[in-house]
C-alpha cells in the first residue's frame, strides 16, 4: 500500500500519487507573525510534518513550502475592515511592524525546532512577494474575473463556477456568512478582496496599478505557492478553519487565473481545544510552547500528546494528559536504552518485517498515528530482544519524531549525587539496608525518584510537571461534598489569580472566624503565575479552616467557584470577591438573615433593572432583583435544587444575575443587608483587564444571560416568581 490521506476536496481517502515521479510538492499555511504561535497552530504544523516524514520514508523527494504571513490579517473580514494584526500588535507594543514580525518569526522557528518539526525548504514571506501578488491580481483583472472599485480589487465569485466546491458551501450559505459586514463596493457580498486601497498614513503599503494599497490574505498564499511550487502541486495543508474562506478563495483565484487545478490534495487538521472549548485569548485559555516549557515539560511531550489523537479528531488539551504523555515518552525511551551486548539473531529480520508491516498499515491508513503508537508500545513491551526493539522503534521514530535516540537526559545523575549513590551501593552490597534507606530518603529529598535495578540504580528527577498531577484541571477533579451534612456555619470561597495582596487582605478578615471552627475558607487558585499559589499553600499549612485548591490553568470563574462549592461543608455558602474586606463577624448577621426559610440569597450590594438589559446598583431589598457577586451568601442546600453554576461563564459578569434569578425562580427571596461588616475596595480583576477585553468578555456573558432570562419580565418584580411558588408548594424543601 502507499499513503492514503483524507482529501477535503474529494471527501475521500485518496492515495497520494505524486504528479511527478517520486517528487511531492507541498504547501502549508504558516503563521501570521504578530503573536506567538499557540499550541493549536503547532498541532496543525505537526500534521504537515507527519505527512512529510511519511512521504519521505516512502522514498519521495519533498519540496515543502510554508509561508510566513508578515502582513498580518487573520481573517478576510478583518482585512476588509482594514484591520491588520501585525500593525495592531506593533501599535500595542510600540514597535515597528517589521520588528514585531521578525520577533515572532524567530519564535516560530524556535517552537518548530523544539517540536522536531522538519524545517520547510522555503519559508516565503508575504512582504517579499508583493510583485507576484500584484501580477496575479492583474491577470485576474485581464480575464475579467476580478473588478476594480476605487483602488480596491475584488474577485468575482460568480465567474468561477466551482466556487464553494472545496468547503461544500451552498451559494445561499455563502451569502449568509458574509452578511454581517456589507461592502457597497462589491458586486456581490460573496466576492472577496484581492487588493485593498490603503488609508492615508498606513505603515505597510505598496504601489500597484490601482494605487497605494496592500494585498488580500488569500492572494498571498496563492502567489507564494505558485511562485515556489508552480501552478499545480500535490498537497496543501492547514487547519479546518482554513477551509473557508481562505482555501476556498485561494483555490478559486488560482484556478481561475490559470484554468488548471491548483492543489490536488487538500489535507486539514482538526482543532486543538482547551477545556473542551476553542482556544482564544479572550477566554484566557491559550497556551504557547513556552507555557508548557515553563511548567517543566519537554516540548516533545506535546508532540507525543498530539500523536495520541488522530489528526481528524478534535484534541482536548489538558495538563494531566500532558503529564501522562511526558511519562509515556520517558518510558518509551527507557524501553529501548542501548544494549550492545545482545547477540543478533537470524530470525530478527523476519520479526522486524512483521512489526514494520503492521505499523506501516496504520500510518498509510490516513495517518493513523494513534494506532501506530499502540503498535510501537506493543513492541516495546514485547519479549523481543532490546537490540531489535531499538532498531525497529528508531525506524518508527523517523515519523514519530520523538528523538528516541537522544540520550535520555532524565537519567543523567547530577555530579553532586554521585558520592551519595556510591555510598548507598556499598551499604546495599553489605546488606545494610536500613542505612541505605536513609541515603535513599536523602536523594529523594533532592527531588529524585530512586529506582533500583539489577545493574545499578536509576535516578529519575521529579520535575515540576509531576507536581501538576496534584492540582486540578476541572471542577470535577475535586470530590463533591454537596450531599454531605453541614460541618460549619459558613463556607466562604475566594478565587485567586496573580493577586496575592488582595487575597491576603481578604483572608485577614476571614481567618478569625475559621480559627474558632465556625467557618471554612476555600481558595481556588486559577493558575497564578506570580507565586500566589505557592504563597497560599504555605499559608494554609497548619491554618485551621483554610484550604487551597490549585488549578493548573485558568478554569474560568464559574468552574473555579464550582470547585470550591463542591468542597464546601458550611450551612451557608458565601461567594466573595478578593476586593472585599471583612471587618467583623459575619456569622450573627447571616444567621439572622437566613432565619427566614424563604431567604435565598443575601448580599451587601443588589442590582435593579427595568428591562433585564440595563442594571444599576441598589441597597434597597425592595428593588433588588439580583445580588452582586462581590459578596453573596446562600444556604448550601439550595445547590441540591438548582445545581452548580453554569461553567460557560468563564468571566464573572452576569454569573451573579444568573444565579440570583435561578434561586428566585424556585421561589426564594433576595435581601440586601447593609449591616454586613464589609468594605469594598477597587475591583482588581476588572481593573487588570484592558478596556477592549472587558467589553468582549462582558458581552459574551451578557448574551448568554439574555438568551436564558431576557424574556422573563416576571423577574423584574422583586417577589419570587409566582409559578415557582406554586411548584414549591407541591415540593416543599
Ligand atoms: P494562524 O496563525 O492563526 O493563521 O494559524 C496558523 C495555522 O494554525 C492555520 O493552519 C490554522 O488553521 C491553524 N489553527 C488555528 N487555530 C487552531 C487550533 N485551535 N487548533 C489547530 N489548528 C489551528
Ligand atoms: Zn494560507
Amino acid at each position: 500500500m502507499t499513503l492514503h490521506v483524507f482529501n477535503t476536496l474529494s471527501r475521500s481517502r485518496d492515495e497520494i500519487r505524486p504528479r511527478e515521479e517520486s517528487r511531492i510538492r507541498m504547501y502549508s499555511c504558516g503563521p501570521t507573525v504578530y503573536r506567538r504561535a499557540h499550541i493549536g497552530n503547532l498541532r496543525t504544523y505537526l500534521l504537515a510534518d507527519w505527512l512529510r516524514r511519511a512521504l519521505a520514508a516512502e522514498g519521495n523527494d519533498i519540496i515543502h513550502v510554508k509561508n510566513i504571513t508578515d502582513i498580518g490579517h487573520m481573517r478576510q473580514e478583518a482585512l476588509e475592515q482594514g484591520e491588520d494584526k501585525v500593525l495592531a500588535a506593533a501599535r500595542a507594543e510600540g514597535k515597528p511592524p517589521e520588528e514585531i514580525a521578525r520577533h515572532y518569526t524567530s519564535a516560530f522557528f524556535s517552537d518548530e525546532a523544539k517540536l522536531n518539526i522538519l524545517p520547510a525548504h522555503v519559508f516565503p514571506r508575504a512582504t517579499d512577494h508583493i510583485t507576484e501578488m500584484v501580477d496575479l491580481v492583474a491577470t485576474l483583472l485581464d480575464k475579467e474575473i476580478a473588478y476594480e472599485r476605487q483602488g480596491n480589487v475584488y474577485f468575482r465569485t460568480a465567474s468561477f463556477s466551482d466556487y464553494g466546491g472545496l468547503s461544500r458551501q451552498r451559494p445561499e450559505s455563502l451569502e449568509e456568512g458574509v452578511r454581517i459586514q456589507t461592502d457597497p463596493l462589491k458586486e456581490s457580498q460573496r466576492d472577496f478582496a484581492l487588493w485593498k486601497a490603503s488609508e492615508p498614513g498606513r505603515a505597510l503599503q505598496w504601489p500597484s496599478p490601482w494605487g497605494q494599497g496592500f494585498p488580500g490574505w488569500h492572494i498571498e498564499c496563492s502567489a507564494m505557492a505558485i511562485r515556489h511550487l508552480g501552478m499545480e502541486f500535490d498537497i496543501h495543508t492547514g487547519g479546518v478553519d482554513n477551509i473557508f474562506p481562505h482555501h476556498e478563495d485561494e483555490k478559486a483565484q488560482s484556478e481561475a487565473a490559470f484554468a488548471r487545478p491548483f492543489a490536488l490534495h487538500w489535507v486539514h487538521g482538526q482543532h486543538l481545544l482547551v477545556d473542551g472549548v476553542k482556544m482564544a485569548k479572550s477566554t484566557g485559555n491559550t497556551y504557547s510552547l513556552a507555557d508548557i516549557e515553563a511548567k517543566g515539560f519537554e516540548p516533545l511531550a506535546f508532540r507525543y500528546l498530539c500523536t495520541k489523537s488522530h489528526y481528524r479528531s478534535p484534541l482536548n488539551f489538558t495538563f494531566p494528559a500532558l503529564v501522562s504523555a511526558q511519562r509515556s515518552l520517558t518510558r518509551l525511551r527507557e524501553a529501548i536504552k542501548e544494549d550492545s551486548t545482545a547477540p543478533s539473531n537470524p530470525d530478527d529480520l523476519a520479526t522486524a518485517t512483521w512489526w514494520k508491516k503492521r505499523w506501516w498499515e496504520a500510518v498509510e491508513d490516513d495517518l493513523n498515528l494513534p494506532r501506530a503508537l499502540a503498535i510501537a508500545w506493543q513492541l516495546a513491551r514485547s519479549e523481543e530482544p532490546i537490540s531489535l526493539k531499538r532498531h525497529i522503534l528508531l525506524e518508527f521514530d523517523e515519523i514519530f519524531g520523538f528523538n528516541l535516540a537522544s540520550r535520555n537526559t532524565v537519567n543523567e545523575i547530577p555530579p553532586r549525587l554521585q558520592p551519595l549513590l556510591a555510598q548507598r551501593s556499598r551499604l546495599r552490597s553489605r546488606s545494610e539496608y536500613r542505612l541505605a534507606d536513609v541515603i535513599r530518603e536523602e536523594i529523594i529529598g533532592e527531588g529524585f525518584e530512586v529506582r533500583d535495578q539489577r545493574d545499578g540504580c536509576l535516578l529519575i528527577p521529579k520535575p515540576a510537571w509531576d507536581q501538576a498531577a496534584t492540582v486540578i484541571s476541572a471542577s470535577t477533579d475535586v470530590t463533591s461534598l454537596i450531599e454531605e451534612p453541614d460541618k460549619y456555619e459558613l463556607s466562604i470561597s475566594l478565587l485567586s489569580r496573580d493577586n496575592r495582596l488582595e487575597v491576603e487582605r481578604a483572608l485577614g478578615g476571614l481567618l478569625p472566624m475559621c480559627q474558632e471552627g465556625r467557618a471554612e475558607v476555600i481558595v481556588v487558585d486559577n493558575g497564578s503565575d506570580d507565586g500566589t499559589d505557592k504563597w497560599l499553600k504555605q499559608t494554609a499549612e497548619g491554618q485551621r479552616g483554610l484550604r487551597v485548591v490549585c488549578a493548573d490553568h485558568n478554569l474560568g470563574t464559574a468552574a473555579a467557584r464550582n470547585a470550591a462549592l463542591r468542597q464546601s461543608r458550611g450551612r451557608i455558602a458565601v461567594l466573595m470577591d478578593a476586593s472585599i474586606e471583612v471587618t467583623g463577624d459575619l456569622i450573627p448577621h447571616l444567621e439572622r438573615d437566613f432565619a427566614d426559610p424563604k431567604m435565598g440569597i443575601v448580599g451587601r450590594w443588589g442590582l435593579t433593572s427595568n428591562d433585564l438589559r440595563h442594571f444599576s446598583e441598589t441597597e434597597e431589598s425592595d428593588d433588588t432583583i439580583a445580588i452582586q457577586a462581590y459578596f453573596m451568601a446562600f444556604p448550601r442546600r439550595l445547590l441540591r435544587k438548582i445545581g452548580l453554576l453554569d461553567e460557560r461563564y468563564r468571566f464573572y459578569r452576569h454569573l451573579d444575575l444568573d444565579l440570583s434569578l435561578s434561586v428566585r425562580g424556585i421561589g426564594y427571596q433576595l435581601s440586601v443587608d447593609t449591616d454586613l461588616p464589609l468594605v469594598r475596595h477597587e475591583h482588581g480583576e476588572w481593573m487588570r483587564i484592558p478596556q477592549e477585553e472587558r467589553e468582549r468578555l462582558s458581552k459574551r456573558n451578557f448574551y448568554r444571560f439574555l438568551k436564558k432570562w431576557g424574556e422573563r419580565t416576571d423577574m423584574l418584580t422583586t417577589a419570587a416568581s409566582e409559578t415557582a411558588k406554586h411548584l414549591d408548594r407541591q415540593e416543599p424543601i
